[in-house]
Formats: structure tokens, sequence, C-alpha cells
């Protein structure tokens, strides 16, 4: 993950999808100082890196699930996207929670979707 990113000033970056390349993009867009909202119906991002470590030695397994919201703080925003609404620059969770103005500035700006 060498590459700059480059957008301008002002925008809000909605990830969708916390997996291998959710997290990628999120940790690219804090590291540069990037507003985004990263958006995942889990609480943690779950990698099998050590799997085998995990299954004999007791405890361990916990070390393999890497918590959203302590990683990214208030970015992170726990829910299921059930829709995009492109138009009002919004993204609708699960149980009809809306995304835009309140917490979002203007609603986002670009959306990634990795699902
Ligand atoms: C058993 C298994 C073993 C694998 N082994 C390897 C391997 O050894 N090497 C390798 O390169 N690849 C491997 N893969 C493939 C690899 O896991 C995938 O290529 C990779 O996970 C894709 O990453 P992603 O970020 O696109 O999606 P994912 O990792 O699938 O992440 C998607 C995320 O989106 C979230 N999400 C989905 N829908 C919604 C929604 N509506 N609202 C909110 N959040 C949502 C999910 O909770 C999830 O966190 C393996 C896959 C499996 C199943």
């Amino acid at each position: 993950m060498g590459g700059q990113v480059s957008i301008p000033d002002g925008v809000h970056v909605v990830v969708v999808g916390g997996g291998f390349g959710g997290i990628a993009a999120a940790q690219k867009l804090k590291s540069q100082g990037v507003p985004f909202t990263l958006i995942d119906m889990r609480e943690a991002f779950h990698h099998n890196l050590a799997g085998l470590r995990a299954s004999v030695q007791p405890g361990f397994a916990q070390r393999t699930f890497i918590p959203f919201a302590k990683t990214f703080g208030s970015s992170f925003v726990q829910g299921r996207v059930e829709n995009v609404d492109p138009e009002r620059q919004a993204v609708i969770l699960q149980g009809g929670r809306v995304r835009t103005a309140d917490g979002w500035g203007r609603g986002f700006h670009l959306l990634v979707l990795l699902l």
C-alpha cells in the first residue's frame, strides 16, 4: 500500500465493509488525515493469520480479532447497510437509520463499497 491518497479538501469518504479491503482503505485514509467513516455490521475484523497457533494456545484466539471502534474511534459506525441513496448522499442502515447530514456534514462525497 505505497500509493498516495489525493482527495480534495472537505471530502468525506464512506467505506462500507471492514474486511481486508475496507480496513486497508480506512487505515490509509486515517494515516493521510482524510475524513472518513467505516461501516461494518460486525464489531471487529477477524483475520486467521496465526490461526494454527490460536487453535492450540489458550487465550490467543482473542488476538485474531481487531475491534473496529478501538482502531478507528468515532470514524467507525456499526450497522448493516441496506441501501444507498446517491441523490441524498445517504447510506441507509438496517432499522431505518439514515446517515447523512447528522454525522457527516453534507453527507458522503465518495462512497467505497468493499463487501
Ligand atoms: C475460508 C477462507 C479462506 C481464505 N483464505 C485466503 C488466503 O489464504 N489468501 C487469500 O488471499 N485469500 C483468502 N481468502 C479470500 C479472502 O478472505 C477474500 O478475498 C477477502 O476476504 C476479500 O476481502 P474483502 O474486503 O473484499 O471482503 P470481506 O473480507 O468479505 O469483508 C466484507 C466486510 O463487509 C461487511 N459487510 C458485508 N455486507 C455488509 C453490509 N450490508 N453492511 C455492512 N457491512 C457489511 C462484512 O461484515 C465484512 O466485514 C479466503 C476466504 C475464505 C472464505
